[in-house]
């Protein structure tokens, strides 16, 4: 029989007749001749109460006995949703994440999910029982309850889903489905019919709200198809699946991350360890790092630039500070009033020109861009929090979002995702003590590429665009982009990556355009390492050992970047195989 699992968030719970609604949902699927298993939130704004209670009693409470508070929320949702299947004439069941054995680590508050067992929900199941499954908690080793991070039920309903080998993973919720950017700032906004994993990946991470970024790891690692819908209508929503809607656009998604602040550390010393010593500091704190850039350095003094949430930036510096003084660099610059703006797209990998598109839009609309790092699928830039909106619509519009493209796709239910993961992969994947440990894919080098990097660019609206519409007219073939901030005198410097046979031709247009830049230089001998994986930022430990692993064998980062996917860095040529050796030393028991 097919078993599918429905997931109801805080909104779809939030009173008792929403509860009766979604028990109905949960009896239709069930009389169209399936088993269901039903995970829901807390009801409404319940865990937030929970928060603000602990806090009135204690301003920082123990973790554990957080815990033990928040996991109740999600105990009331199920009985109560238990008690209208009953009304409603049919069987349910309601269950804590102990008693359906979900086990985790023991990091309160953001536990990871160990295992789950499955018997007793088959045995339920098979009984004629709806199951309905608390969302968002497990229990560790010693039966302390855990819960798994805000968000976590997302988390709790794709595990089961891929536990119980399901045939849908339904997430109920207060949006129709997954838009091109948040419709609330952009009411052109398109519903996307299906998303990849990858892609969705990286917009939750850049705060695009609609799932838990741990719940499409699991997705991803475990092939499990979600479907994305609202509670309170019958549209059928979207599906994050294993490829993207189209394979001829090179971007499907905006995202604009608002509350971002700026540190940009001057005069760091261009030798190895330096990222190491600061980003050691910040992962230690928690604190979330993006879009590190750091220039080439000219003398033997570099600038690193990162964004933090505004939040953490007073953490942040306070951390800066004790790194600068002890690697020697000679200050610290920041700006709380940056946003964010980012496209996605897996199929950018595969075309040229696309960051050029993006920042054509941007100098058309008179837009500073203050910041630049890109990834396979994936370019941000940094602009002034102001003109965070239109930067976003003229981003949206350039790539034409708004517009289904002419090859849409839309994913069927039970249809044969493509990747090459087999049921015997999944399977062993499944077997795994440890669901939610970090999984790397792969540890390469990249040889054929070289650096190009301009100096002395000034930071005004439109220059990015015209040196990468010079490159990309001439059919260069641009990878890793990155522009620094805040350098010499209001100027900042360029450097990507380019094949090796087009380095030349490259330079070449450089030196013709009519801006004159300061210096404009190049190597042929740069290698690109890089680690791929699942679950890369919200293991944030990865680019961390990255850094120490090189640093411990002297060897000194030249460029870096980060996505969901990949951590890439480059570093010099002659020291490529060694820096390739120490890496896939680091990672071996994290290799798949
Ligand atoms: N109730 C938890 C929260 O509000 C879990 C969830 O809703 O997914 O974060
Ligand atoms: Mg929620």
């Amino acid at each position: 029989m097919p078993l599918i699992v429905q997931k109801f968030g805080g909104t779809s719970v939030a009173t008792p007749e929403k509860i009766q609604a979604a028990a109905r949902k949960a009896i239709r699927a069930q009389q169209e001749g399936n088993q269901v298993v039903v995970v829901v939130s807390a009801m409404g704004h319940n865990t937030d109460h929970l928060i603000e209670l602990a806090k009135q009693v204690n301003e920082a409470p123990p973790a554990r006995e957080m815990d033990m508070l928040l996991s109740t929320g999600e105990q009331v949702s199920v009985a109560l949703m238990a008690m209208a299947v009953h009304r409603f004439g049919h069987k349910a069941v309601s269950l804590t994440g102990a008693q359906m054995g979900i086990r985790t680590d023991n990091s309160f508050t953001k536990a990871r999910i160990k295992t789950i067992s499955t018997e007793r929900i088959r045995r339920l199941l098979d009984d004629g029982n709806i199951v309905i499954a608390a969302g968002f908690q497990g229990v560790d080793d010693d039966l302390n309850i855990t819960t798994l991070g805000r968000g976590g039920s997302d988390t709790t309903a794709v595990s089961l889903a891929a536990v119980l080998r399901a045939d849908a993973c339904e997430i109920y919720t207060d949006v129709d489905g997954v838009y091109t950017t948040d419709p609330r700032l952009l009411p052109e906004a398109r519903q996307m019919g299906q998303i990849s994993y990858d892609e969705m990946l990286e917009l939750a991470s850049l705060g695009a709200g609609v799932m838990h970024n741990r719940s499409i790891e699991f997705a991803k690692k475990f092939n499990v198809p979600i479907r994305v819908r609202s509670s309170f209508s019958d549209a059928p929503g979207s599906m994050i699946v294993s490829e993207p809607e189209s394979s001829t656009v090179p971007v499907c998604g905006a995202a604009l991350t608002k509350d971002e602040a700026r540190v940009t550390i001057l005069g760091v010393p261009d030798k190895p360890g330096s990222s190491f010593e600061i980003f050691k500091r910040l992962a230690d704190r928690k604190i979330t790092v993006d879009m590190i850039v750091q220039n080439i350095g000219e003398g033997d003094l570099a600038d690193i630039s990162f964004t933090v949430p505004n939040e953490e930036l007073k953490e942040t510096l306070k951390a800066v500070k004790e790194a600068v003084s002890v690697i020697g660099a000679t200050g610290v610059t920041h700006d709380d009033a940056v946003a964010k703006i980012s496209v996605v797209g897996i199929g950018m990998a595969a075309q040229t020109g696309v960051a050029q598109r993006m920042f054509e839009s941007l100098a058309v609309a008179g837009i500073n861009i203050q910041m630049i790092t890109t990834s396979e699928i994936k370019i941000s830039v940094l602009v002034q929090r102001s003109e965070a909106t239109p930067a976003l619509r003229a981003v949206h519009q350039a790539f034409g979002l708004h517009l289904k493209p002419s090859d849409a796709k839309q994913w069927q239910i039970g249809q044969k995702p493509t990747n090459d993961l087999s049921a015997s992969d999944i399977i062993e994947r499944l077997r795994s003590s440890n669901m939610e440990q970090l999984t790397l894919l792969d540890i390469s080098m990249v040889g054929d590429q070289a650096r190009v990097t301009l100096s002395g660019v000034p930071d005004t609206p439109g220059l990015a665009e015209k040196v990468f519409k010079q490159v990309a007219d001439a059919g260069v073939f641009v990878d890793m982009i990155v522009q620094s901030c805040d350098g010499y005198q209001g100027e900042t410097s360029i450097s990507f990556t380019v094949p090796e046979e087009q380095m030349d031709h490259c330079m070449k247009i450089l030196k013709a355009m009519d801006y004159k830049f300061r210096k404009i230089s190049g190597s042929m001998d740069i290698a690109k390492l890089s680690v791929s994986g699942i679950g890369l930022r919200s293991h944030t430990s990865v680019a961390i050992a990255m850094f120490k692993s090189l640093a411990d064998s002297g060897i000194n980062v030249l460029m870096i970047n980060t996505s969901e996917l990949r951590v890439n860095v480059v570093i010099d040529g002659k020291q490529g195989d060694l820096g390739l050796a120490c890496l896939q030393k680091t990672f071996a028991a994290s290799l798949l």
